[in-house]
């Protein structure tokens, strides 16, 4: 089958370098130049486990092509999805649609008849009915629209693209359904579950799921809160609820507040859609306003443990990227937490094991250390704000003899306040109020 991906981000690189391993013809269009010239030249963009041995093996088979030319990547194409972004708009919050839009009037004018277009951006409720009009405005009749929210997440995109919880299609048509039944079949030997429904329903579905996802973040950070002042420790509250099936043990790790691309836009698009339909909405509300309390609190957190004032004193931060395995900085809680501690007169270090070169540019005022051992040096602090997997088997001796200070603020729980102290150091976590 021949696809064309329009967008060639996290998203669209990695649903597309998946179905090409799946064995269709895949074509992936990007307006940026520097990133087709780059994947031509077997280079990637971006940085995602197994994705640059996925994109040489595919494009070896000639299953896989980059080209910035639309008309000449979505001829012949069956379906052609749209994987470009949609941040939040200035001003309001709300999805930003012009790129999806311009899109559809570039596509409109290469498009082939009975083609399938396919959004798999996430989109508010109504773009599919909004690109069918489109689509007539530019004198195009026959091409079908179908929604396929895309629920991957960045550090083990390419698992969750081949291996889903589930595959969400909305369609208005039959033709959308088979094309999108032929597109995913190699998925139904895994026995992925697919949920076909109308579009509408399907845009929402991966709204109402970021959202939920969002409610369960900050809820535990607020029990962490509660914690931390009676004396109990939300680690084990964590896992005495998450045992609990109708719970599950999944998005319940206190920190610092929840970053990246999707749930601070998405939690915010969909409070638009609410309000444009004139639907309280007011548990997502809340969340939106609790998680931004909390990291722009965080920095507050790292001056407390240092006795009240960060003037003349050196915070080493560990793990800039909004979570591990990822270079994406996108709403990362270490950008108000770094802005904060700045403000408030402390000199800072960090270490990101791959996100450093997107951070630099977001950064001035930060020293980057090689390593993380080259951050700590001298420092009177440590956060970590990243749990990548090298921070968490760190030698606490060494760190604390390399340190100025002693004190170890982990704002994700890696290690145990025992074995933080038998080191030397002052530690403190997130929500571990228990001695
Ligand atoms: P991204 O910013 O990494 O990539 C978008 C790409 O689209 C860019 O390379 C841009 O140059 C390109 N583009 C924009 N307009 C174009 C046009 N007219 N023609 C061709 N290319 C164009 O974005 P992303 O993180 O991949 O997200 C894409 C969408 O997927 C968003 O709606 C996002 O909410 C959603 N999503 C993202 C994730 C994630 O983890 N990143 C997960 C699920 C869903």
């Amino acid at each position: 089958m021949r696809i064309a991906m329009i967008g060639t981000g996290y998203v669209g690189l990695v649903s597309g370098a998946c179905f090409a391993d799946f064995g269709h013809q895949v074509t992936c269009v990007d307006k940026d130049e520097g990133k087709i010239a780059a994947l031509n030249a077997g280079k990637m963009p971006i940085w995602e486990p197994g994705l640059e041995a996925l994109v040489k093996a595919n494009a070896g088979h000639g299953r896989l092509r980059f080209t910035t030319d639309l008309a000449a990547g979505v001829e012949g194409a069956e379906a052609v999805f749209i994987a470009v972004g949609t941040p939040a708009r200035r001003g309001d919050g709300h999805a930003d649609l012009t790129f999806v839009h311009a899109a559809v009037r570039e596509l409109a004018k290469v498009i082939g008849p009975n083609t399938v277009i396919v959004t798999k951006s996430t989109v508010p409720v109504g773009t599919g009915d909004r690109i069918v009009e489109i689509l007539a405005e530019e004198g195009v009749e026959t091409v079908s629209v179908a929604s396929n929210p895309e629920f991957l997440r960045e550090g083990a995109a390419i698992r969750d693209f081949k291996l889903p919880d589930r595959i969400v299609v909305g369609a208005e048509d039959e033709h959308s359904r088979e094309v999108l039944r032929e597109v995913y079949r190699p998925l139904f030997l895994n026995q992925a579950p697919i949920l076909f429904t109308g579009r509408r329903t399907a845009e929402l579905i991966k709204y109402a799921a970021n959202g939920f996802l969002a409610v369960k973040i900050s809820f535990i950070n607020e029990i962490a809160d509660l914690c931390e002042a009676v004396g109990a420790d939300v680690q084990d509250v964590a896992r005495g609820i998450g045992l609990d099936n109708r719970i599950g043990p999944k998005f319940l790790h206190a920190g610092p507040g929840y970053g990246g691309s999707c749930f601070p836009k998405d939690t915010l698009a969909l409070l638009r859609t609410a309000e444009e339909a004139g639907v309280d909405q007011r548990i997502v509300s809340t969340v939106v306003e609790v998680n931004d309390r909390r990291k722009a609190s965080m920095a507050a957190r790292v001056t407390a443990a240092l006795g009240g004032s960060l003037a003349g004193k050196r915070v080493a931060v560990f793990g800039l990227a909004f979570k591990p395995n990822t270079d994406d900085m996108r709403e990362a809680p270490s950008l108000p937490l770094i802005e904060g501690l700045i403000a408030d007169g402390a000199q800072v270090a960090a270490y990101d094991p791959v996100a450093a070169e997107q951070a630099r540019l977001l950064m001035p005022l930060v020293e980057f250390a090689p390593d993380a051992q080259a951050a700590a040096k001298g420092a009177d602090a440590v956060v970590i704000v990243t749990e990548w997997d090298e921070f968490r088997a760190l030698d606490l001796a060494e760190l604390a003899a390399a340190m100025r200070g002693k004190v170890l603020v982990d704002l994700r729980n890696v290690y145990d306040r025992a074995d933080a102290e038998r080191a030397g150091l002052i530690y403190h976590g997130i929500g571990r109020g228990a001695a």
